[in-house]
């Protein structure tokens, strides 16, 4: 694939706008109703320095997101879509050759699926945690493995960079479980650490 990358050798000003696309993305965050999580995606196309789409985690359009619904855990998870999601879907086909920036979870397997097939080329992200029985920790890995195999590159937001946007450097990587029913069902999920 050629590297479109505006920042190729040039890592200090890459850093730079990292920082301020992530900064972003964690302004986004915050207009998430949900109470347990909130996350914020950037998508970004670097040979234009131009900001394709934005998204938090959220209910569809028309859907009402109210109080009750969002404190219902199963149903919640079930009507939700994330960050990455409705960042996708807002960009459409402009997502290809993109770089999504995510901040307030791990990217999940499913939206590493959606982001692959987008054509995303690079994923900046929190890195999951390993070793741990956390079910965003566990989906993470895997996200990030099918990332690596399909060749779509990922960079670790650091601990300095959490903690500059006053992130809790644990629940920035795996938030709360989102479901406590899948603990039950976790016997059928198992991930090679
Ligand atoms: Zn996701």
């Amino acid at each position: 694939m050629t590297n479109i990358n505006a920042f190729e050798g040039r890592p200090e000003k890459q850093a730079k706008w990292d920082r301020r696309y992530l900064g972003l993305a964690h302004y986004i965050s915050q207009w998430s109703k949900d109470p347990r999580a909130k996350v914020g995606a950037v998508l970004v196309n670097q040979r234009y320095a131009r900001i394709v789409a934005t998204g938090f985690n959220g209910f569809p359009s028309n859907v009402e997101d109210s109080a009750e619904r969002l404190q219902n855990k199963t149903q919640k998870l079930q009507m939700i879509l994330h960050a990455e999601q409705n960042a996708l879907l807002h960009a459409g086909r402009d997502a290809r050759e993109c770089d999504v920036y995510v901040v307030g979870k791990p990217v999940c397997n499913v939206c590493a699926t959606l982001l692959i097939q987008s054509g995303v080329r690079r994923v900046v992200a929190a890195a999951p945690r390993r070793d741990t029985d956390s079910y965003w920790d566990k989906v993470g890995l895997l996200a990030i493995e099918m990332l690596k195999e399909a060749g779509v590159e990922f960079t670790a937001i650091s601990g300095e960079q959490l903690d500059k946007l006053g992130l809790n450097r644990d629940e920035a990587r795996a938030s709360q479980d989102p479901l406590d029913p899948y603990r039950e069902h976790q016997h059928e999920l198992r991930f090679e650490p």
